[in-house]
């Protein structure tokens, strides 16, 4: 019989370079599945709908909320975002590594349903750097920008909820720690 794959769980808070570091991890295609979320969210510009989120109205996204169909969902900032249960277990149970970037509140929903999930947390060196990162992106306003580090302030305090922690100072050793953390979860003996 096929080994499942495994549920990980990666948070973030916002401009701590999760996308980037992502991204160089998801280049295994064969290895990992990147779940796609469902968001209310507008799309920023080039972000296209099915590949980064799939966007939905507020109407759509209740519906789904009706329909039980979310392995989780949150509200973050004003909009809605929420990961579907189905594409998870169909991906786990072809043996592909499922990765769920998400917001910690979602992260804690699974906490509670899904014992066989792991946790990982991406975490800038200072909130300091993670300001200039998000001013240095230019894709939010200074007023959103100053309101996603108040939630990050917040969300590094909820690190020791997760199994792991990984710093992103240097973006090479970030991969290469991300990368040891899911082998050990491939390896652990359950
Ligand atoms: P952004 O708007 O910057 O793309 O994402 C805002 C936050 O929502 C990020 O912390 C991201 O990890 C989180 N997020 C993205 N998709 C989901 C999801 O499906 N569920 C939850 N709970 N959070 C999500």
């Amino acid at each position: 019989m096929m080994e499942r794959g495994k549920l990980i769980v990666v948070s973030a808070p916002s401009g701590c370079g999760k996308g980037t570091i992502l991204g160089r991890v998801l280049e295994d295609k064969a290895r990992f599945y990147y779940s796609v979320s469902e968001t209310t969210r507008k799309p920023r510009e080039g972000e296209i709908d099915g590949v980064h989120y799939r966007f939905l109205t507020q109407e759509d996204f209740k519906t789904k909320i009706a329909e039980d169909a979310f392995l989780e969902y949150a509200q973050y900032c004003d909009n809605f975002y929420g990961t579907l249960s189905a594409p998870i277990e169909e991906h786990l149970s072809q043996g592909q590594d499922v990765i769920l970037e998400i917001e910690v509140q979602g992260a804690m929903q699974i906490r509670e349903k899904r014992p066989d999930a792991h946790f990982i947390f991406i975490a800038p060196p200072s909130l300091e750097t993670l300001r200039e990162r998000l001013v240095g992106r230019g894709t939010e306003p200074l007023d959103v920008i100053e309101k996603r580090v108040k939630q990050a302030e917040s969300e590094l305090t909820c690190r020791s909820a997760y199994d792991y922690c990984v710093v992103n100072d240097d973006l090479d050793t970030a991969v290469a720690d991300f990368l040891s953390v899911v082998r050990a979860i491939e390896l652990r003996v359950e």
